[in-house]
């Protein structure tokens, strides 16, 4: 009789390679400090930049949403599940971003498949830089398209891309706006810059950079002051925006051809009411309390200094994402391990996500994070650090 006992050699694989990660378990909610194996663990991975998942407002919002509208929407958005709910929060996305029309998917991940494989055809190019995330790669996977692999922020890679690309259709560059293993931020206007002067269009990825960078987190492109000459902004509500799901920010023609051919649109349900007011709060709370993207930047870019200061390498990071390199994947898991024996999180990340010698830990900084976190996070870095020869 068949069995999938075929899988358990590849994972003995990962384990004989030291890439074998079971879950981490935590009691309780997403927050500055967690509870693991009834141990309090001052949490330094998560992507919950502003301290938003447990934000009485975003709270409240849901509870009442759930009362009001019930805990699902019932159908996929092309039938029975476009609430009034979620066509206002397109609208007040739209807003937020500048941009003439957004549409909500149930998440970064599908928002990216969804668009990526709906709007390039075999007359077409994609240019993407190499450290793009998976659900890039995998949503030009899904498309007959053809693709050109730029080195990271290789500009004269991609000029040289765009010089010799002029038979296609069209051109299409993508890019994160913050890249999510580094912490660096892409050079957009430079891209732009290129994408006129070659006539292509600009697709940017700004997961991490939503509710992050630019005016009360409205993105990179904000950040850049170059609001009219990005095509296609792409923003995750799962990460600084506290809840889940995704949204591409762009023009009416773009929301009307994908709602008629983003098959992971069309094809799955919608966002529960709960998440879209949770989500219409966020953006209340983003325009109404600026002190939160504040203090996330005054901490990342202090706790930065100090890492940077006491010898680690933290890479070319310069947003709340902070790697500390290591080396081997499997010191890098090891002193991820020592550093939660230590009472701090700080996930490592090793081959294939980065180069088999750059194998880290990845720490995210967040607004909620205090002094006295921060504090204890560096003396628990410091001692660990001198164990493994890194400082
Ligand atoms: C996290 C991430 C996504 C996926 O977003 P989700 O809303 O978590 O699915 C997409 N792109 C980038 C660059 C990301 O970092």
């Amino acid at each position: 009789m068949a069995d999938l006992n075929y899988l358990q050699a590849q994972i003995d694989q990962l384990k004989a390679a030291g890439r074998y990660r079971p879950l981490t378990v935590w009691e309780g909610g997403s927050d500055r400090w967690m509870d693991w194996q009834g141990r309090r663990v001052l949490q330094m991975s998560s992507n919950n930049y502003l301290g938003l998942t447990q934000h009485p407002k975003l709270k409240a919002a849901a509870i009442a949403a759930t009362e009001k509208y019930g805990v699902g929407a019932g159908s996929v958005r092309t039938i029975a599940g476009t609430l009034d709910i979620h066509d206002e929060l397109e609208r007040r996305l739209a807003e937020f971003k500048g941009v003439e029309a957004t549409l909500v998917f149930q998440s970064g991940f599908t928002t990216n498949q969804g668009v990526l494989a709906s709007i390039l055809g075999p007359d077409d190019v994609v240019i993407s830089d190499e450290l793009n995330h998976a659900s890039i790669i995998d949503g030009i996977r899904l498309t007959k398209t053809n693709k050109r692999i730029y080195g990271h922020k290789d500009m004269d890679q991609l000029e040289a891309t765009l010089r010799e690309s002029s038979q296609f259709r069209q051109r299409l560059i993508v890019t994160d706006g913050v890249f999510s293993m580094d912490g660096d931020i892409a050079p957009l206007p430079h891209i732009v810059e290129l994408a006129e002067r070659y006539d292509a269009l600009v697709y940017v990825d700004d997961a991490h950079a939503s509710g992050v960078l630019g005016k009360h987190g409205k993105g990179s492109t904000d950040h850049f002051g170059l609001h009219g000459r990005v095509h296609i902004q792409v923003g995750t509500l799962s990460k600084a925006i506290g809840a889940v799901g995704g949204y591409v920010a762009s023009s009416h023609v773009l929301k009307d051809y994908l709602t008629h051919q983003a098959r992971s649109f069309l094809f799955s349900t919608s966002l529960p009411p709960s998440v879209a007011a949770t989500c219409l709060a966020a953006i209340d709370v983003l325009q109404t309390e600026p002190e939160l993207t504040e203090r996330l930047w005054t901490n990342a870019n202090g706790f930065r200094a100090e890492l940077q200061k006491l010898g680690f390498d933290t890479g070319v990071s310069e947003t709340p994402i902070i790697p500390i390199i290591v080396g081997e994947p499997a010191r890098a898991m090891d002193f991820s391990s020592r550093l939660l024996e230590e009472g701090v999180f700080a996930q490592g990340i090793v081959y294939p996500t980065v180069a088999m010698d750059k194998g880290r830990v990845r720490l995210i900084v967040t607004a909620q994070h205090t002094r006295e976190d921060l504090d204890f996070a560096l003396a628990a870095l410091t001692k660990v650090g001198k164990e493994f020869g890194l400082i």
